[in-house]
C-alpha cells in the first residue's frame, strides 16, 4: 500500500503544445494526499473529471503538467503495471468459463505466486465476500451482484497492491442489492486497511464508504472532508446543493459591513465578508431553516411528503427556500415566518464559503 500525492496536476486532451488556455484543461491545478490505508470516495456530477483522474492515478494517462507520487517517487511516467494499482470497474471484469476459484487465483498465479499460498488466500478473500459456496461453480452462472464480488476480490486478492480504485462499481447492480455490496465494501476496508478510492457521482455511495469525500466539479477539486463537514459546513455552494436531499438552499443577498441582508433584514450567519465586487449569496441547509413569529416573511408553495418529514417549498423575496418538517409538526398555511440557524447559515462569495477555507 502507498500513500499517494497528487502534486500540481492538470490534464487536457488536447496534444501539447495545443493546450493554452484555461478551458482546454479538463483537471485544473489539483494538489492532494491520499494517506496510506485510508478509504476515499471521489464524487462529483458526470463529466467533471473523475474518470480523467482515475486513470492519471493508474497510469492509463499520462498528465500534461504536475505530478503523481507514491511514497514520495514520481510514477507520472509509470506504465500501469510499475504502478500495481488493481482497478475494479463498472462492468465485471471476470473470466466466464473459468470457475469463481480459478478467477480469484489468476492475479496471484499470474504473478507466478506458488499454489500453495494462493489457495488459503483465495478462500479467505471468497469468505470475506460470501463465495464460499459457489468456488467451484462456473462464474458464467452467477448473478450480475455475484459476478461484480468476483471483480472486487480479484482487486483485493494480491497483497502487494499500491491501491484499489473503484470506478462506479455498483452500476450494475440492482437497487435493492446495492446497500448490501456498499457496505460490504466499508467492512473489507476495515478488515484490510488497503488505500482504496471510490469514484461515484452518487452522494450516497460515498457518504457510505468514505471516510474522507472529494468533492469534484468542473475538473476542480471544491472540498475535501468527512461526510459531516460537507454537511455541516459546505465549502462551496456546489458540494451545499449537491450533497444533501434536497441539497442546500442558496439564497441572492447584499453584504454590507462584513453582514448579509436578504429581503431587507439582517440575516445572522455563521462567518463575515470583508470583500466587495464579487456575488454573494446566503447558504442554509432545508434542515436549519424554521417556521418563527417574525422573520423573513414568506409564502408556502408546496408541501411534500418525505416519509418521516415534509418538505415544503415556500418562497420569499423572489427566491425559493425549502425547509424539512418531521412529521409530527404542524404546517402553517398561507403566509409563514421564516427563521435560520445563524450558526449553520454561511456567505459565499463568488461561490466560495467567505473568508477563507472552513
Ligand atoms: P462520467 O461520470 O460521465 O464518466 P467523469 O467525471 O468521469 O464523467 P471524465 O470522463 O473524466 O469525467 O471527463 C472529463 C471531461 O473530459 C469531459 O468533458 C469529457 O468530455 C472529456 N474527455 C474525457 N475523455 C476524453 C478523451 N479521450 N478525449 C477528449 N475529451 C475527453
Amino acid at each position: 500500500m502507498a500513500k499517494i500525492s497528487i502534486d500540481n496536476l492538470r490534464h487536457s486532451y488536447l496534444p501539447f503544445p495545443n493546450p493554452d488556455r484555461e478551458e482546454d484543461y479538463v483537471l485544473k491545478k489539483l494538489s492532494i494526499d491520499w494517506a496510506d490505508g485510508g478509504a476515499y470516495a471521489l464524487l462529483g456530477p458526470s463529466g467533471c473529471g473523475k474518470t480523467t483522474l482515475l486513470n492519471l492515478i493508474s497510469g492509463l494517462l499520462v498528465p500534461t503538467e504536475g505530478k503523481i507520487l507514491f511514497d514520495g517517487v514520481d510514477v507520472s511516467r509509470f506504465s500501469p503495471e510499475a504502478r500495481n494499482i488493481a482497478q475494479v470497474f463498472q462492468f465485471p471484469v471476470i473470466y466466464d468459463t473459468m470457475t469463481v476459484y480459478d478467477n480469484l487465483a489468476f492475479p496471484l498465479r499470474n504473478r507466478g505466486i506458488p499454489e500453495s499460498a494462493i489457495d488459503p488466500r483465495v478462500k479467505e478473500i471468497a469468505s470475506m465476500l460470501d463465495l464460499t459456496s459457489t468456488l467451484h461453480k462456473r462464474a458464467a452462472g452467477l448473478t450480475a451482484d455475484g459476478k461484480q464480488k468476483i471483480s472486487l476480490g480479484r482487486g483485493l486478492v494480491r497483497a502487494d497492491v499500491s491501491a484499489i480504485m473503484f470506478d462506479e462499481p455498483l452500476t450494475v447492480i440492482d437497487p435493492h442489492l446495492k446497500w448490501q455490496l456498499r457496505s460490504k465494501l466499508k467492512e473489507l476496508h476495515q478488515r484490510t486497511k488497503r488505500t482504496m478510492i471510490y469514484v461515484t457521482h452518487d452522494q450516497t455511495e460515498a457518504l457510505t464508504f468514505a471516510d474522507q469525500v472529494v468533492v469534484m466539479n468542473n475538473g476542480e477539486i471544491v472540498q475535501i472532508g468527512t461526510p459531516i463537514e460537507l454537511f455541516e459546513k459546505p465549502n462551496h455552494t456546489f458540494v451545499g446543493h449537491f450533497i444533501g436531499s434536497p441539497g442546500m438552499n442558496v439564497l441572492p443577498c447584499e453584504v454590507k459591513g462584513g453582514k448579509a441582508f436578504f429581503a431587507g433584514q439582517d440575516i445572522k450567519t455563521a462567518n463575515t465578508h470583508k470583500g466587495s465586487g464579487q456575488k454573494c449569496e446566503i447558504g442554509v441547509r432545508p434542515e436549519f431553516v424554521n417556521f418563527a413569529k417574525s422573520g423573513i416573511a414568506a409564502e408556502i408553495v408546496k408541501v411534500a411528503d418525505a416519509g418521516r418529514f415534509r418538505i415544503v417549498e415556500t418562497r420569499a423575496a423572489g427566491s425559493s427556500i425549502k425547509l424539512l418538517v418531521p412529521e409530527n409538526q404542524s404546517i402553517p398555511t398561507g403566509k409563514v415566518n421564516l427563521a435560520f440557524d445563524a450558526d449553520h447559515t454561511q456567505i459565499y462569495a463568488d461561490g466560495w464559503f467567505a473568508g477563507g477555507k472552513l
